[in-house]
């Protein structure tokens, strides 16, 4: 048997794994177009940030290790046609400008997507960044230290946007972030939290205006952008970087696979595609999305993974679905750690959806322990049914990390749990760590109060 995957990042590294793991013997191309395998730009603001010294160590793998386990890698090697009649693919290899068919008798595509380059007047110029893949963690880098940099514009302020905005107000830039949304992270968390980070982004001066989408990338004279239009108001920029969504990079699979409306390639919980031994993962495919039952369009790389090992065991006839996921996801910014999972209040309609909330607000460990000793205050929302009272989201908050019970979450929404469930589940107490009952006990009360 030969298996080719194409894409290097976390759903094609996944998919090598899961692939090796049932036979570690197996015959595996591994195609990635850019020189680089198995970049994580999860890792890129550590890199960005000083924190991981060398590019190069933001990978989970190297050419080296996979030769080691038996993988052929091929970098710098475009797969740009598939014939799934015939089980092949159509390689462009950029070292040499040759071209060649290879046969697959299982395929895996975790092509992954790119950065949306808004369609905006000037868009063209230089020094208007994107933050995705080692190429622009390379560049970006040096625009961190580059003294003519003195004012950044972040386009979109979600989890990407942030992080880019943290990096360079670190890095002692003056930064704007230019949203269509009202809220910064308004997908992602409600307004009982993004009203407390913003105060806090904006205290380590960073500048938001929100609410209206940018308009232009004005050019200085002399092809170099000087600033960004937005509500009328022009704001200075010697760097744009543009973090607002992401396309799915499968315009050469058009006639190959079966593709949605956007680009994305249509799968079913085995990560099957279309054509038969042609499996999907990663930031191309919509996911099973747990509070609704459906799918959902939710780029991340927790998902890739999962998606690329779930791909590989079916290969293998393993016949094992997708676990729905609930797009759980977490972020650092100034100090606060925030976390949230599922449905919030602010997308609920986004998903037909009408939900009941509860906001908890309490400290972390018992009152009687100092603040100095690690008792923040902690934000909670938990997002329910009201008709039956199924745990559907949450969100939480602090500057201590208590991240981890959003994944408690996530897997009671997996569950299908109720606030019942939860009022009185047992979670540890001791006072070095948590209260006698855990934040989410008393949401889930309190959830089950407004019910009755
Ligand atoms: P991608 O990462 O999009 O990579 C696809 C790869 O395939 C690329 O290397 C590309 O060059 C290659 N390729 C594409 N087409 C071809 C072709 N035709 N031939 C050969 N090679 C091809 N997710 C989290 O869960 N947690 C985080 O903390 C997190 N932080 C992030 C921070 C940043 C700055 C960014 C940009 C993303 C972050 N994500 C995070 C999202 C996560 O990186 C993506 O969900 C994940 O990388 C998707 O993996 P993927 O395998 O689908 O493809």
């Amino acid at each position: 048997m030969k298996y080719i995957v194409v894409g290097s990042s976390h759903g094609g590294y996944e998919s090598v794994r899961g692939i090796l793991k049932e036979d570690p013997k197996a015959e595996i191309q591994w195609y990635e177009m850019g020189d680089f395998i198995s970049f994580l730009s999860c890792g890129m603001q550590l890199y960005l940030e000083g924190v991981v010294k060398d590019v190069n160590n933001v990978s989970y793998a190297t050419p080296e290790g996979a030769k080691k386990a038996g993988v052929h890698v091929f970098e710098k090697s475009e797969i740009n046609h598939v014939d799934p009649d015939k089980h092949t693919v159509h390689v462009l290899d950029h070292n040499n400008g040759s071209e060649r068919d290879e046969h697959y008798d299982k395929l895996f595509l975790s092509v992954g997507a790119v950065p949306n380059h808004l369609p905006v007047k000037g868009n063209d110029l230089k020094n208007v960044y994107a933050m995705r893949g080692r190429d622009w963690a390379i560049r970006l880098k040096a625009k961190t230290v580059d003294p003519d940099v003195k004012n950044v514009v972040v386009v979109g302020s979600g989890y990407i946007g942030l992080e880019a905005a943290e990096v360079f107000a670190k890095a002692g830039k003056h930064v704007t972030m230019i949203d269509l949304n009202k809220r910064v992270l308004g997908n992602y968390l409600d307004s009982e939290f993004t009203d407390v980070l913003s105060k806090v982004i904006e205290d380590n001066h960073v500048t938001l205006a929100m609410g209206a989408p940018a308009g232009e990338y004005v050019d200085n004279g002399k092809g170099y952008v000087k600033g960004v239009t937005a509500n009328g108001k022009e704001y200075p920029a010697d760097l744009v970087v543009e973090t607002a969504g992401v396309k799915p990079a499968t315009s050469f699979l058009k006639g190959a696979v079966d593709l949605d409306g956007h680009g994305l390639i249509k799968v079913n919980k085995y990560m099957e595609t279309s054509a038969k031994d042609i499996y999907a993962a990663g930031d191309s495919i919509e996911v099973p999305f747990a509070p609704t039952g459906k799918t959902s369009y939710i780029a991340l790389a927790s998902n890739a993974r999962r998606e690329g090992r779930t791909a590989a065991l079916n290969a293998f006839g393993h016949h094992v679905p997708m676990t729905p996921v609930s797009g759980s996801s977490a972020l650092s910014i100034f100090g606060y750690k925030f976390a949230s999972t599922g449905i919030k209040e602010g997308t609920a309609s986004k998903f037909g959806l009408k939900t009941e909330s509860v906001v908890v607000t309490d400290t972390k460990r018992p009152k009687f322990v100092p603040d100095k000793d690690g008792n923040a205050k902690v934000w909670f929302k938990l997002t329910f049914d009201p008709k039956d009272g199924r745990v559907l989201g949450a969100q939480i908050m602090s500057k201590e990390d208590v991240t981890a019970n959003i994944n408690t979450i996530s897997l009671a929404i997996q569950a299908g749990l109720k606030v019942n469930d939860l009022a009185y589940a047992d979670f540890f107490f001791q006072p070095g760590f948590d209260r006698p009952w855990n934040i989410m006990n008393v949401a889930a009360q309190k959830a089950v109060d407004k019910l009755n």
